[in-house]
C-alpha cells in the first residue's frame, strides 16, 4: 500500500488513485480545490476589513483603539503586492506572512514553466486561484505536490486567522472505520468526514459501506 505524501495524511492510496499516478489521496486533492475556491470570498473579507480599519482607525472587532496598527499591517501585508524578483526569499528579508498573490503567483509560475503555458491574463489573487484549479489533477502527480498542499493550507489558515472567518466543525457519532475511535468530524466546506485520531478521511459512501458491514456483523 502506498500512503498519501501530504504532511500528516495517513490515507492509503486507492487503486484508481495509484493507477492515475497520483501521489496524494483524493481528499487532500479536494482540500486544495476547496482552499482555492475560497480565495475570492476570503479576499473580499480581508479587503473590507483593512479599508474599514483605515477609515475608523480602530482594529475592528476585538481590537483596541490604542494599538490599531499591528492588525492592519497583518491584513495589508497579506493582500498587498508581492515582491517580484525575490519570490523565494533567499535572504529571509520578507517579514510576516507571504501575500496571497505571492503564494499563488509562485505556484502559477511553476506550473507555467513545467507545462509550457502562459498563465492567466490578469495577475490577481482571484484569477490565479481560478487558473490553478484545473491543474490540480496534474499537480497531484508531481513530486512537489505535498509542498503545494502545505503552502495552500498555511495560506488558508493565515487568511482565516486574520479574517476571523469561523469554520464550524461538528462531531459525527459513529466509530472511525479505520481506528474505531469516536473521533469523526465534519467541517464546513469539506466534502470528507475526517478522523481527529488517526487523521483518515472518508467519503459518505465509504462511511455507509462501513456502517452496513458493522450492522451485518452485529446481527
Ligand atoms: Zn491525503
Ligand atoms: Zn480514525
Amino acid at each position: 500500500m502506498t500512503v498519501c505524501i501530504t504532511e500528516r495524511c495517513t490515507r492509503d492510496l486507492r487503486a484508481w488513485e495509484t493507477d492515475a499516478h497520483m501521489l496524494i489521496c483524493s481528499p487532500c486533492l479536494g482540500q486544495m480545490r476547496t482552499w482555492l475556491q475560497q480565495v475570492p470570498a476570503a479576499l473580499t473579507v480581508l479587503r473590507d476589513g483593512s479599508m474599514q480599519r483605515e477609515r475608523t482607525g480602530t482594529a475592528g472587532r476585538g481590537g483596541t483603539r490604542t494599538a490599531p496598527l499591528p492588525g492592519r499591517l497583518d491584513t495589508l501585508n497579506l493582500v498587498g503586492p508581492a515582491a517580484t524578483g525575490d519570490v523565494h526569499d533567499p535572504h529571509g528579508d520578507q517579514t510576516g506572512d507571504r501575500p496571497v498573490i505571492g503564494v499563488l503567483g509562485d505556484w502559477t509560475r511553476l506550473v507555467c514553466e513545467e507545462r509550457r503555458l502562459n498563465g492567466p491574463d490578469s495577475w490577481t489573487e482571484t484569477a490565479l486561484a481560478a487558473w490553478l484549479q484545473p491543474h490540480l489533477g496534474w499537480a497531484s502527480q508531481q513530486a512537489w505536490v505535498d509542498e503545494l498542499h502545505t503552502a495552500l493550507r498555511d495560506m488558508t489558515w493565515t487568511i482565516r486567522g486574520i479574517a476571523r472567518v469561523d469554520i464550524r466543525t461538528r462531531p459525527i457519532s459513529r466509530p472511525c472505520p479505520r481506528c474505531d475511535q469516536l473521533a469523526l468530524q465534519q467541517t464546513d466546506g469539506d466534502q470528507y468526514t475526517r478522523c481527529s485520531n488517526c487523521l483518515s478521511a472518508f467519503t459518505t459512501a465509504e462511511l455507509e459501506i462501513d456502517a452496513a458491514i458493522r450492522a451485518a456483523s452485529a446481527a
